[in-house]
């Protein structure tokens, strides 16, 4: 077991109780299929079992939707199915990503009992015209009582925090990363508010209801976010995640350094070193489809340069950088020269710099790396 690779399960949990007003993942509000639906869940965990058949599953993660939505016995039978079909390393991260209105301490009790050993809470802000704004199902009292409570019986802690939100004072922001940091929690995914086609925030703000976000506002508010947390012990690991040392995710690590996953339930993506998967995007569909042991996915084989693009969007929102070495080895010389030429622009502008054989985003350059990853893009194979 030992000489096999590492690779994740992640099971989406396609249900929530209302829409977040900028969520565009895939969720229905409408809980009457739950049963069906973690039935073909497991039946795509069984259908699919030989695709890890050479790799250890190291982490296992729940993600949504609101996984927080099953009950414990459902995710309890979803974890053991994983034990039934794959081969689990021996002390597996088990993330559930769970919304503070879930979380009472009974059921937080419980969830300490289960093989389930970090949880991802979905707090957003502590303000109450922030969580209206985004139409989040919880209030400013139950995020801090959620979270301590959660402290109380869980030590691997992950904590959402959304900024650049229209009316987030610097002020009020500083003082939700303050009351994060007073809890203790070991790891923050931050994230700027962003405005997607189609989402409710969309619309509010073409019909002039809600100001468009402050792109200005979001990037001097992520900086403070970097100043306070770096100044608190936690390491910039990836662009929109902190975690204390010991505490970085290990499902996004491996993600980030191109491990391969599974990616189980409606809309989830999967990764094998060579193919992308993505899974039908509708409830109803994935289910029939299961119902028939069809496995509703979609596939394409990546090329040379997708791979090479792939590794540098990562590598790029990451410590770890991009390794120019292994740009050469895995790519050809003609592909890291092309990469170096492309770059000398963002060294000379204090963007990018290097430092031994890694290629990596300055502090300045941080709010900027996915546009400064896409310049450095390949497009065409030659
Ligand atoms: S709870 Fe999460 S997945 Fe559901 S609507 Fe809100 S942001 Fe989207």
């Amino acid at each position: 077991m030992g000489r096999l690779g590492g690779a994740g399960i992640y099971i989406h949990i396609p249900f929530c109780k209302q829409a977040c007003h900028y969520c565009d993942f895939h969720f229905s509000t409408s809980l009457k299929k739950k049963d069906e639906l973690v039935n073909a869940l497991v039946k795509e965990l069984e259908l699919r079992k030989d695709e890890l058949k050479n790799q250890n599953v190291e982490t296992i993660y729940f993600g949504g939707g609101t996984p927080s939505l099953l009950t414990i016995d459902e995710l309890q039978f979803l974890i053991s199915e994983v034990y039934k079909n794959y081969q689990v390393v021996e002390h597996p991260e088990i993330t559930l990503e769970a919304n503070p209105d879930d979380l009472s301490e009974n059921i937080i009790i419980q969830l300490s009992k289960s093989p389930i050993n970090r949880l991802s809470i979905g707090i957003q802000s502590f303000f109450e015209a922030d969580l209206k704004l985004m139409n989040r199902a919880h209030n400013a009292e139950e995020a801090k009582k959620c979270l301590s409570l959660a402290t109380r019986y869980f030590e691997n802690i992950s904590v959402d925090l959304i900024y650049g939100i229209s009316g987030l004072t610097n002020e009020n922001w500083i003082k939700n990363i303050d009351t994060v940091l007073g809890f203790n929690i070991p790891h923050i995914s931050s994230y700027a508010l962003t405005v997607e086609p189609k989402t409710a925030l969309d619309s509010f703000i073409k019909k002039g209801v809600i100001d468009n976000v402050d792109d200005d506002l979001a990037q001097e508010q992520f900086h403070i976010l970097i100043e306070k947390l770096e100044a608190s012990g936690f390491v910039h690991y990836e662009l929109s995640n902190f975690g204390k040392p010991d505490y970085f995710s290990k499902n996004n690590s491996a993600y980030w350094q191109g491990k391969p996953y599974l990616g189980i339930g409606p809309s989830a993506h999967s990764f094998n070193g060579n193919e992308r998967g993505w899974n039908v995007r509708n409830n109803s569909k994935y289910i029939k489809s299961l119902e028939v042991n069809i496995l509703p996915i979609e596939t394409e084989v990546l090329s040379l340069t997708d791979k090479y693009n792939e590794y540098i969007m990562t590598g790029l929102r990451t410590v770890w950088g991009v390794s120019l070495e292994k740009v050469e080895r895995n790519f050809g010389l003609q592909y890291k020269r092309y990469l170096l030429e492309q770059s000398e622009k963002y060294i000379n502008e204090h963007l990018l710099y290097i430092d031994g054989d890694k290629l990596l985003v300055t502090k300045k350059g941080k709010f900027l790396s996915d546009g400064i990853a896409s310049d450095l893009f390949k497009i065409n194979l030659t």
